[in-house]
């Protein structure tokens, strides 16, 4: 069976956002975020694609999301660490829990529980131990991979990025971690002074824009595509869609295409969606499962033809108000994702 609309996916794009980002992390390593089935496109496609080309560190959210790429046996990181109810799967090794709390510290120390990454708190109040418990010894005799934290406005020229790398920094040293990481797709971008040992983008490796300095190095890997379920002719004076917001002023031609809210193609697209370079606009209300092109500029396109959604990240989300993130991961899953 094959669903009305799909996902193609650019290998040799992923590939080379990811060589790019590798590159521009100097002499750390670059890792991936996988989360959020890797932003929307499918944690397993990406996650194997990468390690093919290198990528040796990968960290998803969950134990849920650990396991379902347990099978490609990835050095992995989860970045949620452990609640008492993940012991028994984070105690079977499939991957290294990120311990982000104090009780999550004396919950793995206390089960002995083997190599960890744990995330310090630089000033993002959201996850991850103090730095003076830190330097009060709150991590002694953990055995500690990567020491990490996270930045809170690296898509932004802010005086908290450099505080939070010089509070970072700080802790060199301080533990007996083997490595140490800080920066995320955004942090990459603000220099190699930001990268430590290891680099963890996620947004960057999809294509997304998170600074201007990034644009010219990354690619597209999503491309949505929709079939063509219905074409019509529109009178002068009628209306299109749900609570009929959009009147024609002409006689227009419509297709309506196999794709909706319920695939992340959000209502922010209503009117102002556009696909295939452009040529195509959305008219009146995206609904659940379909949306209305008008499409006067492609006399030839016929009920099943395929049309390429324009979903290039940073021209999307500042057409929408929707962000990058929200757009990939919104994608949903009822995609045909075709790898190409
Ligand atoms: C999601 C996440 C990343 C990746 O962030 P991007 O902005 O998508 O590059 C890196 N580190 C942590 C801790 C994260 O939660």
């Amino acid at each position: 069976m094959t669903a009305p609309h799909r996902l193609r996916l650019d290998a040799a794009a992923l590939i080379h956002n990811w060589q790019a980002l590798d590159r521009l992390s100097g002499t750390a390593a670059c890792g991936a975020a996988i989360k959020a089935d890797g932003y929307g496109l499918g944690a397993a496609g990406v996650a194997a694609r990468l390690a093919d080309a290198g990528c040796r560190d990968f960290f998803v959210a969950t134990w849920d999301e650990a396991e379902r790429v347990a099978a490609l046996r990835l050095p992995l990181s989860v970045l949620h660490g452990v609640r008492a109810e993940d012991m028994p799967i984070a105690l079977s090794g499939i991957a290294r829990p990120v311990l982000n709390s104090d009780v999550q510290v004396a919950r793995w120390r206390s089960a002995s529980g083997g190599a960890c990454d744990v995330m310090v708190d630089t000033g993002m109040n959201r996850l991850g131990v103090s730095a003076d418990a830190v330097r009060d010894g709150l991590l002694d005799g953990l055995t500690i991979d990567t020491l990490m934290s996270h930045l809170a406005c690296a898509d932004e020229d802010r005086a908290m990025n450099a505080a939070q790398r010089t509070a970072f920094a700080a802790l060199r040293g301080v533990t007996g971690a083997r490595r140490m990481s800080l920066a995320n797709s955004a942090g990459i971008a603000l220099g190699t002074d930001y990268a430590f040992d290891l680099t963890r983008p996620g947004l960057a490796l999809y294509g997304g824009v998170p600074r201007g300095e990034l644009a010219d190095a990354l690619r597209q890997v999503a491309m949505p595509e929709a079939q063509v379920l219905q074409r019509r002719t529109v009178a002068a004076g009628d209306t299109v869609g749900y609570n009929a917001t959009w009147t024609a002023t002409q006689p227009t031609e419509v297709a309506i295409i196999n794709v909706g809210y319920a695939d992340g193609y959000l209502r922010a697209f209503s009117d102002r969606g556009t696909a295939d370079c452009g040529r195509l606009s959305v008219i009146g209300r995206v609904s659940m499962d379909l949306v209305a092109l008008d499409v006067g500029a492609a006399p030839d396109l016929a009920e099943g033809d395929w049309v390429p959604l324009d979903f290039a990240l940073p021209d999307v989300a500042a057409r929408s108000g929707l962000s990058q993130y929200e757009l990939l991961t919104g994608l949903g899953r009822r995609y045909e994702r075709l790898w190409a």
